[in-house]
């Protein structure tokens, strides 16, 4: 347990400060964990941490590489940029213009790149005059996990070189795409991409040494845990394996039920009971204990591991396929893993200040227009009103310059193109708005559960409205 995670944040050294944030459990709805019976886990980029700029730019060169032989692109595509930053969770593909579009809780279009520029105003316009546009048709693709990043790079890399050489990529944008995401899905699926890891789990993988104390911690607490995974049964055996560490296959000792090749959200709907993995058939999962399944649903899943609905907390990273449908469709308690937020917390600590600033120059502007609007409406005395309209004009100027450096510096630390994965300006992005709706929780990491008692009473924060907000402390 960590010595310090119950004491406020107040006399804390900053650097201790931000990283007890940076490693918090963030509550969206209460979480009483006494009444959570059994707690699964995704696997890939939720208990496996992906080194994820290696990755991508192992699935960005394969992808390349299968475009080339399959689809008889030209060679030169492999000059193509390498972008590590090039797109974020969240972003959504609009197939038909070739755009990569950031989308606020609202449904709105905040940003739309083409290739490596960002649309202005004015194009944006007369491409979605609507401002914003039905994400449920075929033409747009969510970036639901961060095993999209990589197709995402490559489609702004390739849309740039298809507009800037002639007669290079003459198929439509839409084709670029289509082509880009059957390559990266038959990576995925025809164990190519795998292949590759598999030789080195460390050039892939990141280690947790917490993660192992937190599945120990959670079952010396009485919940029962399970690992719920897309990931076919030999794959996931290798990662679990070398994540776990010890005797080959000792990492089934750590679940009561082991599901590999799930094919989540499906998993969710009624299919049927999942096939036992033959035992002793994989060295690196051996199936002892005869708790291992390939497929089926989460009625058998509830029936085997003896807890329903609510009384299950589950661990994932896909917005759609292990949040919002976990939630929607059976009713499990959800924990979300955002590696992002600890990298913006640790990026936003150091401008903690102006991030104070910010919100006082939001709230003096609010006032001064307000009192401005007052004095415009005809309401005070003509000439009080006339010196004071003038000092007024010269006071929202400066706050409005004050905010626009201020937005400027907490602008500059997040990434160059999409910034905040959470937000666009003052609303909350669309995914962050999926987070606050569909995740009781969100984390960077599962291993940051070890920071708090397994009884823990996660509750949710008090809900302001914004009239209630002059109330606030100084934050
Ligand atoms: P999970 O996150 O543990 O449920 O597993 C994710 C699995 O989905 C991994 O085995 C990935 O290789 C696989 N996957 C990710 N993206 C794709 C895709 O585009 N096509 C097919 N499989 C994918
Ligand atoms: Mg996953």
């Amino acid at each position: 347990m960590n010595q310090d995670a119950g004491k406020t944040g107040a006399g804390l050294q900053p650097e201790r400060r931000e990283l007890l944030h940076r490693r918090r459990i963030f509550t969206n709805r209460n979480l009483r964990m006494e009444s959570i019976e059994a707690i699964g886990f995704d696997m890939d980029h939720t208990v496996a941490v992906y080194k994820t700029e290696r990755f991508n730019r192992l699935t960005f060169d394969m992808a390349i590489a299968a475009l080339i032989k399959d689809k008889n692109y030209s060679p030169r595509i492999t000059e193509v940029t390498w972008e590590p930053a090039g797109a974020i969770r969240g972003l959504c593909v609009d197939k038909k213009l070739g755009n990569l579009l950031k989308i606020d809780a609202y449904g709105h279009i905040s940003r739309a790149r083409h290739g490596q520029a960002f649309l202005d105003k004015k194009e944006k316009k007369k491409q979605y005059p609507r401002g914003r546009i039905r994400i449920g048709k075929d033409r747009y693709r969510i970036f639901d996990t961060l095993f999209d990043m990589p197709e995402g790079i490559l489609y702004a890399g390739l849309v740039e070189m298809k507009d800037r050489v002639d007669g290079l990529l003459p198929m439509s944008y839409l084709t670029l795409y289509n082509d880009i995401r059957n390559a990266v899905d038959t990576l995925h699926a025809d164990g190519s991409l795998k292949a590759r890891i598999t030789v080195d789990l460390a050039d892939y993988f990141e280690k947790d040494p917490g993660l192992v104390p937190t599945l120990k911690k959670f079952r010396q607490a009485g919940k029962k845990l399970f690992l719920l995974t897309n990931s076919e049964a030999e794959y996931t055996a290798a990662v679990m394996d070398f994540l776990v560490g010890g005797k080959k296959g000792s990492w089934e000792n750590l679940f009561d039920l082991v599901i590999c090749f799930a094919c989540k959200p499906g998993y969710f709907l009624a299919r049927g009971d999942g096939e036992p993995v033959p035992k002793g058939k994989l060295p690196m999962m051996p199936n002892r204990k005869g708790n291992c399944y390939v497929g089926g649903d989460s009625f058998f899943l509830e029936r085997v591991i003896g807890a329903t609905a609510d009384n299950i907390l589950y661990f994932g990273d896909h917005t759609y396929g292990d949040i919002l449908r976990s939630k929607k469709s059976v009713g499990w308690r959800t924990a979300m893993i955002v590696p992002e937020v600890e990298e913006e917390v640790a990026a936003m600590a150091p401008l903690r200040a102006q991030w104070q600033d910010m919100a006082a120059v939001e709230e003096l502007l609010e006032d001064l227009v307000m009192e401005k609007d007052f004095l415009v409406s005809g309401q005070a005395n003509e000439e009080d009103a006339q010196a004071r309209l003038g000092e007024l004009d010269k006071l929202i100027g400066e706050a409005l310059g004050h905010r626009a450096r201020l937005q400027r510096s907490l602008r500059a630390v997040l990434n160059p193109h999409w910034e905040s994965l959470f937000r666009e300006g003052r609303a909350a992005s669309r995914l962050g708005r999926q987070i606050t709706d569909f995740a009781c929780v969100y984390t960077g990491r599962v291993s940051n559960f070890l920071n708090y008692p397994a009884d823990k009473f996660f509750a949710r924060p008090v809900e302001v409205l914004p009239h209630e907000r002059w109330a606030q402390p100084e934050a």
